[in-house]
């Protein structure tokens, strides 16, 4: 790869010098134009040494960085050893055979921004978030090769105009995965499919939080899940002795989806409640019927656009919550999640409290939760921990 010097500002020196990872337009004196790929070498306005990184667009930076070693080649030997580093953190799950997939490379967290690798029973699925990233391609499955025996391995590309994923067939190399792979996750089954589209079936990230529905707040209460897509709360929450689930989900596809997890469980679909609907046109629904749930679980998209309506986080979780609040029983638990990069956690408890005032009813939190410890993160990069879940005790 071509390398090229950048000069960084002096009020952004001092963010590299402490390890932060995303290179910002901002940060630089002037942005050269170059190939996307291309070997970045910052130094200060007094040309000191500062890091190497890459060029690689994405909607919140220009690149990341890699090394602050000025000798330090980029090349197959380096990205070994980030790789054999990141799968030694991953032991424990490697070791447990009651869960088969979990994340082997959390991008930056890991060490190299704009990739992330997901382990599907000895499948891999590889997810690049920019061209730029793209390009060192070659290298990087020589080095993953050289770090990991696989059964076979995928890509989703995740940089159109719009960052979202390019649709295509996204087999690489390796044996082709069973359709469905049904993997495991605290001994719970769950099937996915490497090639369908952007999603796989299952959130990882989500494990620690179906852990706890299943071992801790599931038993005896009946559950809605909204935004429900295969249903891998549900199952969590069947296997933790919920007494019924209902599914909602606007897209027809998660229909089918929805059954398939319950029937991979040995579980009767017919006695779960699954249906293709607008969240908000069911909130009506259930108004008007006076249903009220022991359970109810939101865990949207940060904007989603359907026929009926546009949804946003920003400016509509607030809603969501008091919706879900007027049809939780006394007692009951509301899950809040969500993904939104402009929420902190502290932002998200904001919004939940000015919901519970407005509907007039006490909370308390029980759980709380961010991203799971297969999904690294750095200090100096807090951002990087984009999850943010609440367990809602409601009075
Ligand atoms: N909670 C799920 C993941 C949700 S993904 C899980 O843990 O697996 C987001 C889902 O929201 C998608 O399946 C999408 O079809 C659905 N969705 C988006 N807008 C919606 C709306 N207005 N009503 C219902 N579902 C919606």
């Amino acid at each position: 790869m071509n390398e090229i010097t950048v000069k960084i500002k002096k009020k952004s020196a001092q963010s590299y010098i402490k390890g932060y990872p995303l290179l910002t337009k901002e940060a630089l004196v002037t942005m050269p134009d170059i190939e996307e790929g291309t070997i970045l070498r910052l130094v200060d306005e007094s040309n000191r040494f500062l890091a190497k990184g890459y060029h690689g667009n994405q909607n919140k930076g220009i690149g990341w960085i890699l090394t602050y070693d000025e000798k330090q080649p980029l090349d197959e030997a380096f990205f070994t050893i980030l790789f054999r580093e990141a799968f030694v953190k991953r032991q424990v799950f490697f070791n447990d055979d009651t869960t088969t997939a979990f994340r082997i490379f959390n991008g930056e967290g890991d060490g190299l921004g704009g990739l992330t690798i997901d382990y599907y029973d000895g499948f891999l699925v590889l997810q690049w978030y920019s061209q730029g990233i793209y390009k060192w391609k070659s290298t990087l499955l020589a080095a993953l090769k050289k770090a990991i025996n696989t059964l076979g391995i995928y890509e989703k590309r995740r940089f159109d105009a719009k960052g979202q994923y390019l649709e295509s067939d996204d087999f690489l190399e390796g044996h082709i995965a069973p359709e469905p792979l049904i993997v495991k996750e605290n001994g719970i089954n769950y099937a996915v499919y490497l090639n369908d589209g952007a999603m796989t079936g299952i959130f990882l990230d989500q494990r620690d939080v179906r852990k706890t529905i299943c071992d801790t707040y599931a038993a005896g209460r009946t559950v809605l899940n909204t935004f429900s897509y295969t249903g891998a709360f549900s199952i969590a929450a069947a296997f933790g002795g919920a007494i019924h689930t209902t599914n909602v989900d606007v897209a027809n596809r998660s229909i089918p989806k929805t059954r398939e997890q319950f029937t991979v469980n040995k579980l009767d679909p017919a006695e779960h409640t699954i249906m293709a609907e607008d969240v908000f046109q069911y909130f009506k629904y259930a108004n008007r019927k006076a249903l009220a749930f022991g359970m109810v679980i939101l865990d949207p998209p940060s904007f989603a656009r359907t026929k009926k309506t546009t949804f946003s986080v920003a400016k509509d979780y607030g809603k969501l919550l008091e919706e879900s609040i007027a049809i939780t029983n006394p007692n009951g638990i509301i899950i809040a999640s969500t993904n939104y990069a402009g929420y902190g956690m502290d932002k998200f408890k904001q919004v939940v409290q000015g919901a519970f005032k407005n509907q007039g009813r006490e909370y308390k939190i029980v759980e709380q939760f961010t991203l799971p410890a297969d999904f690294v993160t750095q200090s100096s990069f807090r951002e990087g921990d984009y999850l943010k879940v609440l367990f809602l005790e409601v009075k």
